[in-house]
């Protein structure tokens, strides 16, 4: 729930300028402990200044030396910053400036403002009757906001709001600057993300590209592999990591994963490897990183590169270094809900090899290298500059957040630990996890879905349908039990809620729940 408040709010609270003036600061501290976000207007910041001022200067006692009207001034800005500081600001966008038709432009604006949200999640704070009166809908007092009944806060199964609320004012400006310059495709910010990126990952090369499963074909496509083909990889994971080997016409094959990490399983590699295996592709399931250590040698043993698909496990640690920089070429996903999101799709490849690099590059754009030319057959596989600026704020906050996800699967782990009937995730020694999802085996899944949706918390079953049993790989001739811990975990696997943000409070009563209400 959001609330929009307005200068007589702030005046309440600034200058006790109501009778009631103490509702108002109570409305305020309400609507932030049930997890509410209160935002000031950019475009009210003059009013706020001179409406502070003037009640400032008309409570001025009589006297011998009244403050001057430049320290009332100055006391009104310092009241200000401190009363904004754990405010949002709220932008004034240019489809709010012309309202000079209206009767009273500012108002209009103010309400073209709250027109942005959704229907029913914002209100506007006030103590204005007028205004209450013309729209009951957007609009509640101090008092009334008190009377509400407390509004229980949903738990998102992936909360992308915390994190928006504590880089706003960047993205806006990021955002803003490419509407701007108008480079749209491989504008500066591209560049310059790549850049940072590849100094997160400890990589050479970065190639920021369309989407992870974009970042997969790409790098399949630079190891040349196609028809007659095969490729190693799981049949526990999205459907990306597969399908871009079928795509290309080669052929998947399966190894099967280890029965606590869920990730693929180094001893059954050999069995699978022929003359035609032409990569291997471990997939660092729900955050962490597969044993990359034992499957790199193995490849090195046969001559065979390694594709790490890490759309899961970005910013996760294997033996001191970053998920992404542990193979021949590491592969990623921006979808919103992994560990470093962007606002639409994205991804990118890392790599070592400046051929290899080279040659992604080229396949990015058509398979383009000098204008007109190209050699090879590629993609369209660029990532929007909209979406580099996005990830280039969210990229300050990614490492802290790396070990706020750390420290949101230990309190899980805590709070779960002995409730029968549900296994926790295993680490690995060596690795760090960024927990993308934290994924339970539970012994009756149904019983604790029902449990955790009864309580009004999302739960996922993660991944349900094993790939080798999907219609879309029905001519690899797969049978149930061909894969039998796959087939395990995907009958007992349960995704719960999962964000660096989220606290104590939110994550007890999921424990709650899985322990039968
Ligand atoms: C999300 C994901 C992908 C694909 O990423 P997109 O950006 O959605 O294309 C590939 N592999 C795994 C393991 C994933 O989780």
């Amino acid at each position: 729930m959001n609330l929009l408040i307005d200068v007589c709010i702030v005046m309440d609270v600034c200058a006790a300028r109501s009778p009631h003036a103490e509702f108002s600061a109570m409305a305020l501290q309400h609507c932030s402990n049930q997890g509410g976000t209160l935002w000031l207007y950019v475009g009210s910041l003059q009013t706020l200044k001179y409406t502070l001022y003037r009640e400032l200067k008309r409570s001025v006692e009589p006297g011998v030396n009244p403050p001057g009207n430049r320290q009332l001034m100055q006391r009104a800005k310092d009241l200000l910053k401190a009363f904004a500081a754990d405010k949002q600001w709220l932008a004034a966008l240019a489809e709010e400036g012309p309202v000079f038709d209206s009767p009273d432009p500012e108002e209009e604006q103010l309400m073209r403002a709250l027109g942005r949200f959704s229907p029913g999640d914002i209100q506007l704070l006030t103590r204005d009757e007028l205004l209450c009166e013309r729209y009951p809908d957007l609009t509640i007092t101090p008092e009334q906001y008190l009377q509400q009944p407390p509004i229980p806060r949903p738990v998102d199964f992936i909360d992308l709001k915390a994190q928006q609320n504590l880089v706003r004012p960047g993205l806006e400006l990021g955002i803003h600057r490419v509407l701007h310059h108008g480079r749209y495709i491989m504008g500066p910010e591209v560049g310059e993300l790549e850049e940072k990126l590849a100094a997160f990952v400890g990589s050479k090369h970065c190639l920021s590209c369309s989407s992870g499963t974009d970042a997969l074909l790409m790098a399949l496509m630079a190891l040349d592999i196609g028809p007659g083909d095969e490729v190693i990889t799981v049949p526990y994971t999205w459907i990306s990591t597969a399908e871009v080997i079928a795509l290309l016409h080669a052929k998947p094959v399966f190894v099967d994963v280890r029965p606590d990490t869920f990730n693929m399983d180094p001893d059954r590699i050999e069995a699978a490897v022929t003359p035609r295996t032409r990569a291997i592709m471990p997939v660092g399931i729900y955050g962490q990183c597969a044993d990359m250590t034992r499957i790199n040698a193995i490849a090195r043993k046969h001559n065979i590169p390694v594709i790490e698909d890490a759309a899961q496990s970005f910013g996760a640690d294997h033996h001191g270094k970053k998920s992404c920089s542990l193979s021949t070429i590491g592969c990623t996903s921006f979808f919103p809900s992994k560990p470093l999101g962007c606002y639409g799709d994205g991804g990118a490849v890392f790599t070592d090899d400046d051929a290899l690099a080279d040659r992604m590059a080229q396949i990015r754009v058509h398979g383009q290298k000098v204008k007109h030319q190209h050699p090879l057959v590629g993609i369209n596989g660029r990532l929007d500059t909209l979406q580099a600026a996005v990830l280039l704020e969210k990229l300050k906050l990614f490492p802290g957040e790396c070990d706020l996800r750390w420290d949101v699967g230990q309190r899980y782990d805590r709070l779960l630990s002995g409730i029968a009937g549900i296994t926790t995730p295993v680490i690995e020694p060596g690795n760090t996890t960024v927990y993308a999802q934290y994924t339970l085996l539970t012994a009756d899944r149904g019983q604790a879905e029902d449990n955790l949706k009864t309580q009004g918390i999302p739960c996922v079953a993660y991944y349900a349908v094993p790939l080798h049993l999907q219609g879309a790989f029905r001519d690899l001739g797969h049978q149930p039990g061909d894969f039998p811990v796959a087939e395990r975990v995907a009958s007992y696997c349960l995704s719960l809620p999962m964000s660096p943000y989220l606290t104590d409070e939110d994550q007890e009563p999921v424990a709650q729940a899985l322990r039968g209400g």
